[in-house]
Protein backbone atom coordinates (compact mmCIF):
# COMPACT_ATOMS: atom_id res chain seq x y z
CA UNK A 1 0.00 0.00 0.00
CA UNK A 2 1.33 3.29 -1.09
CA UNK A 3 0.22 5.92 1.12
CA UNK A 4 3.19 8.33 2.17
CA UNK A 5 2.18 11.03 4.68
CA UNK A 6 3.75 13.59 2.39
CA UNK A 7 3.58 13.13 -1.38
CA UNK A 8 7.31 14.03 -3.09
CA UNK A 9 7.78 17.17 -4.81
CA UNK A 10 5.91 17.40 -7.73
CA UNK A 11 7.60 16.44 -11.17
CA UNK A 12 8.02 19.17 -13.60
CA UNK A 13 5.62 19.94 -16.31
CA UNK A 14 7.17 19.70 -19.94
CA UNK A 15 7.82 23.28 -20.67
CA UNK A 16 4.51 24.87 -22.27
CA UNK A 17 2.11 21.73 -21.76
CA UNK A 18 0.23 23.50 -19.31
CA UNK A 19 -0.58 26.19 -20.74
CA UNK A 20 -1.59 24.20 -24.19
CA UNK A 21 -3.45 21.78 -21.71
CA UNK A 22 -5.14 25.47 -20.19
CA UNK A 23 -5.81 26.03 -23.66
CA UNK A 24 -7.52 23.39 -24.63
CA UNK A 25 -9.72 22.56 -21.84
CA UNK A 26 -10.13 26.41 -20.75
CA UNK A 27 -9.36 28.12 -17.81
CA UNK A 28 -12.38 25.98 -15.99
CA UNK A 29 -11.09 22.77 -17.49
CA UNK A 30 -7.62 22.57 -15.77
CA UNK A 31 -6.96 22.61 -12.00
CA UNK A 32 -3.48 22.99 -11.06
CA UNK A 33 -3.80 24.84 -7.38
CA UNK A 34 -2.88 22.30 -5.07
CA UNK A 35 -5.72 22.12 -2.68
CA UNK A 36 -8.96 22.04 -5.50
CA UNK A 37 -6.32 18.83 -6.89
CA UNK A 38 -7.09 17.45 -3.78
CA UNK A 39 -10.26 15.01 -4.02
CA UNK A 40 -8.83 13.97 -7.23
CA UNK A 41 -5.05 12.65 -5.71
CA UNK A 42 -6.64 10.48 -2.47
CA UNK A 43 -8.97 6.90 -3.56
CA UNK A 44 -12.43 6.73 -2.12
CA UNK A 45 -11.13 4.31 0.93
CA UNK A 46 -8.35 6.68 1.12
CA UNK A 47 -5.76 3.91 1.38
CA UNK A 48 -4.12 5.80 -1.64
CA UNK A 49 -2.61 9.28 -2.38
CA UNK A 50 -1.22 10.44 -5.52
CA UNK A 51 0.58 13.54 -7.11
CA UNK A 52 -0.09 15.39 -10.42
CA UNK A 53 1.05 17.90 -12.13
CA UNK A 54 -2.77 19.10 -12.88
CA UNK A 55 -6.16 17.82 -13.52
CA UNK A 56 -7.42 18.03 -17.03
CA UNK A 57 -11.39 18.45 -17.25
CA UNK A 58 -12.37 18.41 -20.52
CA UNK A 59 -15.75 19.17 -22.17
CA UNK A 60 -16.19 16.99 -25.38
CA UNK A 61 -14.25 14.41 -27.26
CA UNK A 62 -12.03 16.62 -29.00
CA UNK A 63 -10.88 18.45 -26.36
CA UNK A 64 -9.95 14.62 -24.74
CA UNK A 65 -8.54 14.11 -28.02
CA UNK A 66 -6.26 17.17 -27.94
CA UNK A 67 -5.00 16.54 -24.26
CA UNK A 68 -3.70 13.14 -25.57
CA UNK A 69 -1.77 14.69 -28.61
CA UNK A 70 -0.42 16.90 -25.84
CA UNK A 71 0.53 14.38 -23.62
CA UNK A 72 2.32 11.95 -26.46
CA UNK A 73 3.88 14.77 -27.55
CA UNK A 74 5.71 15.51 -24.35
CA UNK A 75 5.47 11.69 -22.32
CA UNK A 76 3.30 12.89 -19.82
CA UNK A 77 1.09 9.82 -18.32
CA UNK A 78 -2.64 9.76 -17.90
CA UNK A 79 -4.66 8.61 -15.32
CA UNK A 80 -8.71 8.56 -15.93
CA UNK A 81 -11.13 9.23 -13.65
CA UNK A 82 -14.36 8.78 -13.25
CA UNK A 83 -16.72 9.47 -9.77
CA UNK A 84 -13.30 8.30 -8.08
CA UNK A 85 -15.31 5.74 -6.45
CA UNK A 86 -13.28 2.58 -7.35
CA UNK A 87 -12.55 -0.03 -4.61
CA UNK A 88 -8.42 -0.55 -6.10
CA UNK A 89 -6.82 2.71 -6.19
CA UNK A 90 -7.12 2.35 -10.37
CA UNK A 91 -8.25 6.34 -10.56
CA UNK A 92 -5.41 7.27 -8.22
CA UNK A 93 -1.90 8.43 -9.50
CA UNK A 94 1.22 7.39 -8.73
CA UNK A 95 3.04 9.72 -5.98
CA UNK A 96 5.95 10.95 -8.48
CA UNK A 97 3.50 13.34 -9.85
CA UNK A 98 4.60 13.16 -13.53
CA UNK A 99 1.38 12.76 -15.01
CA UNK A 100 -1.55 14.44 -15.51
CA UNK A 101 -5.46 13.06 -14.26
CA UNK A 102 -8.07 13.48 -17.00
CA UNK A 103 -11.63 13.91 -15.43
CA UNK A 104 -14.56 13.00 -17.34
CA UNK A 105 -16.70 14.95 -15.30
CA UNK A 106 -17.88 17.81 -17.76
CA UNK A 107 -18.90 15.23 -20.29
CA UNK A 108 -21.77 14.47 -18.55
CA UNK A 109 -24.48 14.61 -21.71
CA UNK A 110 -27.17 12.18 -22.53
CA UNK A 111 -26.41 12.00 -26.49
CA UNK A 112 -29.60 10.18 -27.54
CA UNK A 113 -32.01 7.97 -26.39
CA UNK A 114 -33.41 5.38 -28.99
CA UNK A 115 -36.63 3.78 -26.87
CA UNK A 116 -37.71 1.81 -30.31
CA UNK A 117 -34.09 0.82 -30.48
CA UNK A 118 -33.71 0.19 -26.47
CA UNK A 119 -30.57 2.05 -26.60
CA UNK A 120 -29.30 5.03 -24.88
CA UNK A 121 -25.98 7.03 -26.08
CA UNK A 122 -24.16 8.47 -22.92
CA UNK A 123 -20.74 10.59 -22.30
CA UNK A 124 -18.61 9.40 -20.02
CA UNK A 125 -18.88 11.23 -17.21
CA UNK A 126 -22.73 10.65 -16.58
CA UNK A 127 -23.30 9.81 -13.45
CA UNK A 128 -24.80 6.62 -13.23
CA UNK A 129 -27.81 7.67 -11.55
CA UNK A 130 -28.69 10.40 -14.16
CA UNK A 131 -28.32 7.42 -17.07
CA UNK A 132 -31.05 5.54 -14.94
CA UNK A 133 -33.28 8.89 -14.73
CA UNK A 134 -32.69 9.22 -18.40
CA UNK A 135 -33.90 5.81 -18.73
CA UNK A 136 -36.88 6.26 -16.73
CA UNK A 137 -37.66 9.51 -18.42
CA UNK A 138 -38.46 7.56 -21.50
CA UNK A 139 -40.31 4.79 -20.25
CA UNK A 140 -37.16 2.00 -20.24
CA UNK A 141 -34.92 1.13 -17.63
CA UNK A 142 -31.01 0.78 -17.14
CA UNK A 143 -30.53 -1.64 -14.63
CA UNK A 144 -27.03 -1.16 -13.58
CA UNK A 145 -27.05 -0.33 -9.48
CA UNK A 146 -24.28 -0.22 -7.31
CA UNK A 147 -24.04 1.52 -3.63
CA UNK A 148 -21.92 4.08 -5.60
CA UNK A 149 -24.29 5.02 -8.17
CA UNK A 150 -25.15 8.83 -6.96
CA UNK A 151 -21.42 9.49 -7.95
CA UNK A 152 -19.64 6.52 -10.05
CA UNK A 153 -19.76 7.71 -13.55
CA UNK A 154 -20.77 5.49 -16.31
CA UNK A 155 -17.53 5.79 -18.23
CA UNK A 156 -15.89 4.20 -14.95
CA UNK A 157 -18.37 1.78 -14.53
CA UNK A 158 -17.06 0.33 -18.30
CA UNK A 159 -13.75 1.09 -17.35
CA UNK A 160 -13.88 -1.45 -14.29
CA UNK A 161 -16.63 -4.08 -15.82
CA UNK A 162 -19.18 -3.07 -12.80
CA UNK A 163 -21.27 -5.35 -11.34
CA UNK A 164 -24.13 -4.20 -8.62
CA UNK A 165 -27.41 -6.17 -7.78
CA UNK A 166 -28.88 -6.87 -10.73
CA UNK A 167 -26.26 -8.78 -12.45
CA UNK A 168 -28.42 -11.75 -11.83
CA UNK A 169 -31.08 -11.23 -14.83
CA UNK A 170 -29.27 -8.48 -16.49
CA UNK A 171 -25.16 -8.70 -16.34
CA UNK A 172 -22.41 -6.80 -15.73
CA UNK A 173 -22.06 -3.20 -17.36
CA UNK A 174 -20.00 -5.46 -19.96
CA UNK A 175 -23.23 -7.33 -21.17
CA UNK A 176 -24.99 -3.77 -20.80
CA UNK A 177 -22.92 -1.93 -23.49
CA UNK A 178 -23.51 -2.45 -27.59
CA UNK A 179 -20.85 0.63 -28.86
CA UNK A 180 -17.97 2.81 -27.42
CA UNK A 181 -15.96 5.93 -28.17
CA UNK A 182 -12.29 5.63 -26.84
CA UNK A 183 -9.73 8.22 -27.43
CA UNK A 184 -6.60 6.27 -28.13
CA UNK A 185 -3.11 7.29 -26.42
CA UNK A 186 -2.15 9.00 -29.15
CA UNK A 187 -5.50 11.28 -29.64
CA UNK A 188 -6.94 9.13 -31.85
CA UNK A 189 -10.92 8.95 -31.54
CA UNK A 190 -12.23 4.94 -32.14
CA UNK A 191 -15.67 5.14 -32.82
CA UNK A 192 -17.33 2.36 -31.93
CA UNK A 193 -20.93 3.70 -30.88
CA UNK A 194 -23.15 1.53 -32.57
CA UNK A 195 -26.47 0.11 -31.45
CA UNK A 196 -26.41 -3.14 -32.73
CA UNK A 197 -27.04 -6.55 -30.75
CA UNK A 198 -25.84 -8.06 -33.73
CA UNK A 199 -22.32 -7.34 -35.22
CA UNK A 200 -19.68 -9.82 -36.17
CA UNK A 201 -17.47 -7.91 -38.14
CA UNK A 202 -13.82 -9.42 -36.69
CA UNK A 203 -12.39 -8.76 -33.30
CA UNK A 204 -15.14 -7.30 -30.74
CA UNK A 205 -12.91 -4.06 -29.68
CA UNK A 206 -15.17 -2.76 -27.47
CA UNK A 207 -14.41 -5.24 -25.03
CA UNK A 208 -10.82 -5.19 -25.16
CA UNK A 209 -11.66 -1.43 -23.43
CA UNK A 210 -14.54 -2.71 -21.08
CA UNK A 211 -12.57 -3.51 -17.56
CA UNK A 212 -9.26 -1.83 -18.93
CA UNK A 213 -9.45 0.46 -16.08
CA UNK A 214 -7.93 3.33 -18.17
CA UNK A 215 -4.88 1.55 -19.07
CA UNK A 216 -5.22 1.15 -22.92
CA UNK A 217 -7.48 4.07 -23.40
CA UNK A 218 -9.80 7.10 -22.51
CA UNK A 219 -13.98 6.11 -22.83
CA UNK A 220 -15.92 9.09 -23.84
CA UNK A 221 -19.19 7.52 -24.83
CA UNK A 222 -21.13 4.52 -24.67
CA UNK A 223 -24.40 3.37 -26.34
CA UNK A 224 -26.07 1.40 -23.30
CA UNK A 225 -29.23 -1.13 -23.69
CA UNK A 226 -32.34 -0.62 -22.20
CA UNK A 227 -35.12 -2.94 -20.80
CA UNK A 228 -38.39 -2.61 -20.30
CA UNK A 229 -39.73 -0.61 -17.09
CA UNK A 230 -40.23 -3.00 -14.18
CA UNK A 231 -43.96 -2.21 -13.43
CA UNK A 232 -44.17 -4.63 -10.03
CA UNK A 233 -40.93 -5.34 -7.53
CA UNK A 234 -41.18 -7.37 -4.84
CA UNK A 235 -38.70 -7.02 -2.38
CA UNK A 236 -38.22 -10.24 0.55
CA UNK A 237 -36.06 -11.53 3.17
CA UNK A 238 -35.92 -15.06 3.43
CA UNK A 239 -34.10 -16.51 6.58
CA UNK A 240 -32.12 -20.01 5.79
CA UNK A 241 -29.74 -22.59 7.67
CA UNK A 242 -26.86 -22.90 5.27
CA UNK A 243 -25.79 -21.37 2.10
CA UNK A 244 -26.33 -24.67 0.58
CA UNK A 245 -29.97 -24.08 1.52
CA UNK A 246 -29.55 -20.51 -0.19
CA UNK A 247 -28.47 -21.91 -3.48
CA UNK A 248 -31.17 -24.72 -3.28
CA UNK A 249 -33.88 -21.64 -2.96
CA UNK A 250 -32.55 -19.13 -5.87
CA UNK A 251 -32.51 -23.10 -8.25
CA UNK A 252 -36.80 -23.53 -7.13
CA UNK A 253 -37.29 -19.36 -7.00
CA UNK A 254 -35.72 -19.41 -10.94
CA UNK A 255 -37.65 -22.23 -11.67
CA UNK A 256 -40.77 -20.95 -10.35
CA UNK A 257 -40.75 -17.17 -11.08
CA UNK A 258 -38.10 -17.35 -14.04
CA UNK A 259 -36.12 -14.45 -15.41
CA UNK A 260 -37.98 -11.83 -13.04
CA UNK A 261 -35.70 -13.22 -9.99
CA UNK A 262 -33.39 -10.19 -10.24
CA UNK A 263 -31.65 -10.21 -7.02
CA UNK A 264 -30.14 -12.37 -4.50
CA UNK A 265 -27.96 -11.11 -2.07
CA UNK A 266 -26.30 -13.40 0.91
CA UNK A 267 -25.99 -12.12 4.21
CA UNK A 268 -24.56 -13.67 7.39
CA UNK A 269 -25.70 -13.99 10.86
CA UNK A 270 -22.25 -11.33 11.86
CA UNK A 271 -23.40 -9.22 8.94
CA UNK A 272 -26.84 -8.29 10.58
CA UNK A 273 -25.68 -7.88 14.14
CA UNK A 274 -22.63 -5.40 12.95
CA UNK A 275 -25.91 -3.64 10.94
CA UNK A 276 -27.93 -3.49 13.86
CA UNK A 277 -24.84 -2.22 16.08
CA UNK A 278 -23.43 0.30 13.86
CA UNK A 279 -25.99 1.87 12.20
CA UNK A 280 -28.63 3.93 13.79
CA UNK A 281 -32.20 3.00 13.02
CA UNK A 282 -31.61 -0.63 11.73
CA UNK A 283 -32.95 -3.46 13.88
CA UNK A 284 -33.25 -7.13 13.30
CA UNK A 285 -35.29 -8.34 10.48
CA UNK A 286 -37.14 -11.20 11.46
CA UNK A 287 -38.35 -12.42 14.86
CA UNK A 288 -35.70 -15.18 15.53
CA UNK A 289 -31.76 -15.38 14.98
CA UNK A 290 -30.92 -17.19 12.41
CA UNK A 291 -27.62 -17.97 10.68
CA UNK A 292 -27.99 -17.14 6.98
CA UNK A 293 -30.24 -14.93 5.03
CA UNK A 294 -30.67 -14.08 1.47
CA UNK A 295 -32.27 -10.34 0.08
CA UNK A 296 -34.10 -11.36 -3.00
CA UNK A 297 -35.91 -8.98 -5.14
CA UNK A 298 -38.10 -9.96 -8.29
CA UNK A 299 -39.33 -7.16 -10.82
CA UNK A 300 -42.15 -7.88 -13.65
CA UNK A 301 -43.10 -5.62 -16.52
CA UNK A 302 -46.51 -7.02 -15.97
CA UNK A 303 -48.62 -6.63 -13.54
CA UNK A 304 -48.27 -7.17 -9.80
CA UNK A 305 -50.19 -10.36 -8.58
CA UNK A 306 -48.51 -13.39 -10.34
CA UNK A 307 -45.57 -12.04 -8.91
CA UNK A 308 -46.71 -12.37 -5.65
CA UNK A 309 -48.39 -15.66 -5.94
CA UNK A 310 -45.67 -16.85 -7.89
CA UNK A 311 -43.33 -16.27 -5.20
CA UNK A 312 -44.95 -17.30 -1.74
CA UNK A 313 -45.80 -20.66 -3.96
CA UNK A 314 -42.48 -20.82 -4.50
CA UNK A 315 -41.31 -19.86 -0.63
CA UNK A 316 -43.91 -22.21 0.48
CA UNK A 317 -42.61 -25.35 -1.16
CA UNK A 318 -39.09 -24.26 0.20
CA UNK A 319 -40.30 -23.84 3.62
CA UNK A 320 -41.56 -27.58 3.21
CA UNK A 321 -38.78 -29.23 2.08
CA UNK A 322 -36.60 -27.29 4.88
CA UNK A 323 -34.99 -24.72 2.86
CA UNK A 324 -36.44 -21.71 4.20
CA UNK A 325 -36.74 -21.28 7.71
CA UNK A 326 -38.78 -17.83 7.66
CA UNK A 327 -39.27 -14.86 5.93
CA UNK A 328 -40.49 -10.86 5.73
CA UNK A 329 -42.21 -9.78 2.39
CA UNK A 330 -41.94 -6.13 2.29
CA UNK A 331 -45.10 -4.80 1.88
CA UNK A 332 -43.94 -0.90 1.04
CA UNK A 333 -41.91 1.06 -0.83
CA UNK A 334 -40.28 2.39 2.71
CA UNK A 335 -39.81 -1.46 4.60
CA UNK A 336 -38.10 -2.67 0.29
CA UNK A 337 -35.65 0.37 1.50
CA UNK A 338 -35.09 -0.47 4.92
CA UNK A 339 -34.28 -4.01 3.91
CA UNK A 340 -31.71 -3.13 1.41
CA UNK A 341 -30.22 -0.81 3.57
CA UNK A 342 -29.49 -3.66 5.31
CA UNK A 343 -27.79 -5.27 3.18
CA UNK A 344 -26.46 -1.63 1.42
CA UNK A 345 -25.14 -0.55 4.84
CA UNK A 346 -22.89 -4.04 5.58
CA UNK A 347 -19.81 -1.90 4.62
CA UNK A 348 -19.81 1.14 6.74
CA UNK A 349 -21.13 -1.01 9.96
CA UNK A 350 -17.75 -3.19 9.60
CA UNK A 351 -15.63 -0.59 9.09
CA UNK A 352 -15.81 0.28 13.02
CA UNK A 353 -14.76 -3.51 14.52
CA UNK A 354 -11.31 -3.48 13.17
CA UNK A 355 -8.50 -4.13 9.96
CA UNK A 356 -10.48 -5.59 7.15
CA UNK A 357 -9.02 -7.91 4.83
CA UNK A 358 -11.34 -7.45 1.78
CA UNK A 359 -12.02 -9.78 -0.84
CA UNK A 360 -13.90 -9.75 -3.78
CA UNK A 361 -14.34 -13.36 -5.59
CA UNK A 362 -16.43 -15.64 -7.57
CA UNK A 363 -17.19 -19.02 -7.44
CA UNK A 364 -19.54 -21.11 -9.48
CA UNK A 365 -23.07 -20.48 -7.19
CA UNK A 366 -23.30 -24.82 -6.88
CA UNK A 367 -19.55 -24.35 -5.31
CA UNK A 368 -19.71 -21.96 -3.07
CA UNK A 369 -21.20 -23.83 -0.26
CA UNK A 370 -18.12 -25.76 -0.36
CA UNK A 371 -15.90 -22.71 -0.43
CA UNK A 372 -17.96 -21.22 2.26
CA UNK A 373 -17.20 -24.16 4.46
CA UNK A 374 -13.47 -24.83 4.01
CA UNK A 375 -12.62 -21.42 3.81
CA UNK A 376 -14.09 -20.78 7.46
CA UNK A 377 -12.55 -23.89 8.58
CA UNK A 378 -8.79 -23.39 7.40
CA UNK A 379 -9.40 -19.51 8.88
CA UNK A 380 -9.99 -20.57 12.28
CA UNK A 381 -7.43 -23.17 12.33
CA UNK A 382 -4.95 -20.17 10.91
CA UNK A 383 -6.32 -17.38 12.85
CA UNK A 384 -8.30 -18.30 15.96
CA UNK A 385 -11.11 -15.99 16.58
CA UNK A 386 -11.13 -14.85 12.84
CA UNK A 387 -14.61 -13.08 12.12
CA UNK A 388 -15.69 -13.84 8.66
CA UNK A 389 -17.85 -10.61 7.28
CA UNK A 390 -19.58 -12.82 4.36
CA UNK A 391 -21.96 -11.04 2.24
CA UNK A 392 -23.18 -10.24 -1.51
CA UNK A 393 -23.89 -11.36 -4.98
CA UNK A 394 -24.42 -14.89 -4.39
CA UNK A 395 -27.07 -15.33 -7.69
CA UNK A 396 -23.81 -13.96 -9.48
CA UNK A 397 -21.61 -16.41 -7.22
CA UNK A 398 -19.83 -13.54 -6.14
CA UNK A 399 -19.41 -12.97 -2.35
CA UNK A 400 -17.93 -10.21 -0.52
CA UNK A 401 -15.90 -12.34 1.88
CA UNK A 402 -14.06 -9.98 4.34
CA UNK A 403 -12.29 -11.18 7.16
CA UNK A 404 -11.64 -9.52 10.83
CA UNK A 405 -8.27 -10.81 12.87
CA UNK A 406 -8.30 -10.63 16.29
CA UNK A 407 -5.29 -8.18 17.64
CA UNK A 408 -4.42 -6.86 14.17
CA UNK A 409 -5.83 -3.20 13.71
CA UNK A 410 -5.52 -0.38 11.39
CA UNK A 411 -2.61 1.29 12.75
CA UNK A 412 -0.38 -0.97 12.71
CA UNK A 413 1.53 -1.19 9.48
CA UNK A 414 2.69 -4.86 9.31
CA UNK A 415 -0.69 -5.90 9.95
CA UNK A 416 -2.36 -3.46 7.08
CA UNK A 417 0.17 -4.67 4.63
CA UNK A 418 0.01 -8.44 5.93
CA UNK A 419 -0.88 -11.13 2.56
CA UNK A 420 -1.39 -13.99 4.55
CA UNK A 421 -4.80 -13.75 5.58
CA UNK A 422 -5.57 -13.27 2.12
CA UNK A 423 -3.46 -15.57 0.34
CA UNK A 424 -5.15 -18.02 2.49
CA UNK A 425 -8.64 -16.99 1.28
CA UNK A 426 -7.77 -16.62 -2.67
CA UNK A 427 -5.44 -19.93 -2.69
CA UNK A 428 -8.57 -21.50 -1.75
CA UNK A 429 -10.77 -19.93 -4.18
CA UNK A 430 -8.49 -20.90 -7.26
CA UNK A 431 -8.74 -24.31 -5.45
CA UNK A 432 -12.60 -24.20 -6.02
CA UNK A 433 -11.81 -22.39 -9.96
CA UNK A 434 -12.87 -18.85 -8.69
CA UNK A 435 -11.31 -15.56 -9.09
CA UNK A 436 -9.85 -13.60 -6.98
CA UNK A 437 -11.53 -10.28 -8.29
CA UNK A 438 -14.62 -10.57 -9.32
CA UNK A 439 -16.59 -7.03 -9.65
CA UNK A 440 -13.96 -4.66 -8.55
CA UNK A 441 -11.08 -5.04 -10.81
CA UNK A 442 -7.67 -5.18 -10.25
CA UNK A 443 -6.31 -1.17 -10.04
CA UNK A 444 -3.18 -0.51 -7.45
CA UNK A 445 -4.55 -2.93 -4.97
CA UNK A 446 -4.94 -6.08 -6.55
CA UNK A 447 -1.68 -6.55 -8.96
CA UNK A 448 0.38 -8.65 -6.54
CA UNK A 449 -3.01 -10.79 -6.37
CA UNK A 450 -3.33 -10.97 -10.55
CA UNK A 451 0.52 -12.14 -11.09
CA UNK A 452 0.13 -15.15 -8.26
CA UNK A 453 -3.22 -15.85 -9.94
CA UNK A 454 -3.62 -15.66 -13.66
CA UNK A 455 -1.71 -18.06 -15.59
CA UNK A 456 2.13 -16.62 -17.21
CA UNK A 457 0.38 -16.83 -20.81
CA UNK A 458 -2.52 -14.86 -19.79
CA UNK A 459 -0.34 -11.95 -18.49
CA UNK A 460 1.49 -12.26 -21.41
CA UNK A 461 -1.54 -11.81 -23.65
CA UNK A 462 -2.30 -8.77 -21.37
CA UNK A 463 0.99 -7.39 -22.11
CA UNK A 464 1.09 -8.13 -25.54
CA UNK A 465 -2.40 -5.74 -25.72
CA UNK A 466 -0.88 -3.09 -23.36
CA UNK A 467 1.98 -2.24 -26.16
CA UNK A 468 -0.39 -3.04 -29.09
CA UNK A 469 -2.23 -0.18 -27.97
CA UNK A 470 -0.50 1.87 -25.61
CA UNK A 471 3.86 1.94 -26.85
CA UNK A 472 5.19 4.33 -24.59
CA UNK A 473 3.19 3.23 -21.20
CA UNK A 474 1.50 6.59 -20.95
CA UNK A 475 -2.17 5.58 -19.91
CA UNK A 476 -2.81 4.65 -16.50
CA UNK A 477 0.97 3.17 -15.83
CA UNK A 478 1.07 1.19 -12.42
CA UNK A 479 -2.14 -0.40 -13.00
CA UNK A 480 -3.71 -3.68 -13.67
CA UNK A 481 -0.61 -5.34 -14.60
CA UNK A 482 2.50 -6.47 -12.45
CA UNK A 483 5.68 -5.13 -12.87
CA UNK A 484 8.16 -6.82 -15.11
P1 LIG B 1 -13.19 5.69 -10.92
O1 LIG B 1 -13.04 5.24 -9.51
O2 LIG B 1 -13.02 7.14 -11.17
O3 LIG B 1 -12.17 4.87 -11.84
C1 LIG B 1 -12.08 3.47 -11.76
C2 LIG B 1 -11.08 2.97 -12.83
O4 LIG B 1 -11.60 3.25 -14.13
C3 LIG B 1 -9.74 3.66 -12.80
O5 LIG B 1 -8.76 2.73 -13.19
C4 LIG B 1 -9.85 4.76 -13.83
O6 LIG B 1 -8.59 5.11 -14.38
C5 LIG B 1 -10.75 4.13 -14.86
N1 LIG B 1 -11.63 5.07 -15.56
C6 LIG B 1 -12.57 5.87 -15.03
N2 LIG B 1 -13.23 6.54 -16.01
C7 LIG B 1 -12.66 6.14 -17.17
C8 LIG B 1 -12.90 6.46 -18.54
N3 LIG B 1 -13.85 7.32 -18.90
N4 LIG B 1 -12.14 5.86 -19.48
C9 LIG B 1 -11.18 4.99 -19.14
N5 LIG B 1 -10.90 4.65 -17.87
C10 LIG B 1 -11.65 5.21 -16.90
N6 LIG B 1 -18.47 -1.84 -7.80
C11 LIG B 1 -19.14 -2.89 -8.32
O7 LIG B 1 -18.75 -3.42 -9.34
N7 LIG B 1 -20.26 -3.39 -7.69
C12 LIG B 1 -20.75 -2.83 -6.56
O8 LIG B 1 -21.76 -3.31 -6.04
C13 LIG B 1 -20.08 -1.69 -6.03
N8 LIG B 1 -20.55 -1.08 -4.92
C14 LIG B 1 -19.91 0.02 -4.46
C15 LIG B 1 -20.43 0.68 -3.34
C16 LIG B 1 -19.80 1.81 -2.84
C17 LIG B 1 -20.39 2.51 -1.65
C18 LIG B 1 -18.61 2.28 -3.46
C19 LIG B 1 -17.91 3.51 -2.96
C20 LIG B 1 -18.09 1.64 -4.56
C21 LIG B 1 -18.73 0.50 -5.06
N9 LIG B 1 -18.23 -0.16 -6.17
C22 LIG B 1 -18.91 -1.23 -6.69
C23 LIG B 1 -16.95 0.25 -6.79
C24 LIG B 1 -17.09 1.42 -7.80
O9 LIG B 1 -18.23 2.18 -7.56
C25 LIG B 1 -17.13 0.90 -9.22
O10 LIG B 1 -15.89 0.31 -9.49
C26 LIG B 1 -17.40 1.97 -10.27
O11 LIG B 1 -17.65 1.31 -11.51
C27 LIG B 1 -16.28 2.97 -10.46
O12 LIG B 1 -16.76 4.07 -11.22
P2 LIG B 1 -16.07 5.51 -11.08
O13 LIG B 1 -16.70 6.42 -12.07
O14 LIG B 1 -16.10 5.98 -9.68
O15 LIG B 1 -14.57 5.18 -11.53
ZN1 LIG C 1 -20.64 -5.85 -4.68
Amino acid sequence: MSSPATPPAPHAAAPGLLARLAGIVGPRGLVTDAREMEPYLVDWRRHYRGAALAVARPASTAEVAAVMRECVATRTCVVPQGGNTGMCGGATPSPAGNGIVVSLSRMNRIREVDALNNTLTAEAGCVLANVQEAALAADRFFPLSLGAEGSCQIGGNLATNAGGVNVLRYGNARELALGLEVVLHDGRVWNGLRGLRKDNTGYDLKDIFIGSEGTLGIITAAVLKLFPRPRARLTALVAVDAPAAAVELLARLRGACGERVSAFELVSRLCVELVVRHIPGSREPLGGRHPWHVLVELADAGPAPTLREDFERALSGAHEAGLARDAVIAESTAQAQALWRLRESIPEASRDEGLLYRHDISIAVSRLPAFIATAAAALERAFPGARIVCFGHLGDGNLHYNCLVPGRRHVDPAARDATDVSDLVLDIVREHGGSFSAEHGIGQSKRAALARYKSPLDIAIMRDLKRALDPLNLMNPGKVLPDG
